[in-house]
């Protein structure tokens, strides 16, 4: 069996000689029937941008003068209770917080915090102390001397296709517009072949301390996430927000509230051809449950191939726009990225999730999600929790710092098998 060592790899990667394909260069690669030996390529780097809900912040800074006050005992940012704690740091003028990604004061959460702080925007500080003292101020990240976010529940491997088996419309996280029922809508997660656990299943590469990008900081996977199985495997890990790029977080608003998003780059090294042949699935081979949202029974099952074969982005035509009383593209857009007003798409802000392409009453968006086939009936793809384009762009990113050298693997600590 053919064989390297990270230890190989980096000196490849300090000399210039080191081969590195995007998951989506390699897919692209099978899928137009060229094979991919041992040889050709050292590191693949896989990528994965979701709404990820087990994702949280935990903060340090300081808000007035030693002794200015005895504890905190609540404190809100923009708006969006945070935890003080567990430091109680007390009579030191500082505050220890955590904040849930999910947390949220209306329509603003955790998710569209993080992105704005990262952005360099000031921030709102409302502090209620022991000692009955209120303290407001602003802060801005460059400030705050330890700001890390911890995915508890990131990256899974692969997620599940929803549908709602009622009559009766639901509110839930999975979906932008409460779902319309029996089975009239679907929405999923994942991004399928490109994901970091879909091409590591047995975490033969990944383990504790293995090197990330996470939202385009680098970082560590710390272990298993929560309610990890060895079917649906996902990551816990974490990173500095100091060094994230907005550009891949924020807030996703749902029918049930405000949710977050994060995207993660794992690279994996091409150790033995065991590791290779499992980077070598493919959309079609990687199975997706369709699961009705009441009870949460499964009703069907299509592959990641059945998800992914519509349009990536979404691009809007003004002119096909009929001026509707009430804009259904933006009411529903997670990332407020669509404003009928501005008639235009801001990219910066879009998530490629397709709500706006499925609601509008005009077809004023080009392409099409898709449909999947369940029951006999075609039901039609509403929402995607996942951004495929974003999952290929920060895999490219990890490509492109591991061949100028900027990043480099760590072997794991400790494996997770
Ligand atoms: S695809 Fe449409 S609805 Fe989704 S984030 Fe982009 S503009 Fe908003
Ligand atoms: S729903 Fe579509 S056609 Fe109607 S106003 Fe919105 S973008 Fe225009």
């Amino acid at each position: 069996m053919s064989r390297r060592t990270v230890l190989e790899i980096n000196r490849r990667i300090e000399d210039g000689t080191v081969k590195v394909m995007s998951a989506n260069e390699l897919k692209t690669l099978l899928c137009q029937g060229e094979d991919v030996k041992f040889d050709d390529v050292d590191v693949v780097t896989t990528g994965t941008r979701g709404v990820m809900s087990g994702t949280m912040a935990i903060l340090s800074f300081p808000v007035g003068e030693r002794g200015a006050f005895e504890r905190a005992t609540s404190v809100r940012l923009n708006g969006v209770p945070a935890y003080p704690g567990p430091c109680p740091n007390e009579r030191l003028g500082i505050v220890d917080l955590i904040v849930y990604g999910t947390s949220h004061d209306r329509d603003y959460g955790g998710g569209h915090l993080f992105r704005d702080l990262v952005a360099g925007e000031a921030i709102r500080v409302d502090v209620r102390t022991s000692d009955d003292k209120k303290i407001d101020t602003t802060i801005k990240l460059d400030e705050i001397p330890f700001a890390r976010m911890v995915g508890v529940r990131n990256a899974f491997k692969n997620y599940t296709a929803f549908v709602n088996g009622e009559r009766d419309m639901i509110s839930t996280i999975f979906s932008t517009r409460p779902l319309k029922g029996p089975m009239r809508e679907l929405t999923f997660a994942g991004c399928g072949e490109i994901n970091p656990l879909e091409n590591d299943p047995n975490l033969d590469t990944i383990g504790i301390g293995t090197g990330i990008l996470m939202n385009g900081a680098e970082g560590f996977v710390e272990g298993l996430g929560t309610r990890s199985t060895s079917e649906k495997l996902n990551l816990s890990g974490f990173a500095d927000m100091h060094e994230m790029n907005p550009l891949y977080m924020g807030g996703f608003l749902t029918s049930a509230g405000p949710e977050v998003i994060n995207t993660w780059a794992i690279p994996i090294p091409v150790l033995d051809d065991r590791v290779l042949d499992n980077l070598k699935r493919l959309n079609d081979e990687i199975k997706l449950p369709i699961v009705d949202l009441q009870g949460r029974t499964q009703v069907g099952e299509i592959t990641y191939a059945d998800v992914w074969k519509g349009d990536l982005s979404v691009d809007f035509d003004p002119g096909s726009c009929i001026n509707c009383e009430t804009c259904l593209s933006e009411q529903f857009c997670p990332t407020g990225a669509f404003s009928l007003l501005s008639k235009k798409i801001e990219e910066d802000l879009c998530f490629n999730c397709g709500s706006c392409r499925a609601f509008c009453v005009g077809g004023a968006f080009s392409g099409d999600n898709g449909s999947v086939k369940l029951k006999g009936r075609d039901v039609p793809i509403v929402t995607r929790q996942s951004d495929l384009s974003g999952g290929i762009k920060i895999a490219d990113e990890l490509k492109n710092r591991i061949l100028n050298g900027s990043f480099r693997l760590r072997a794991p600590v400790s494996s997770l098998r």
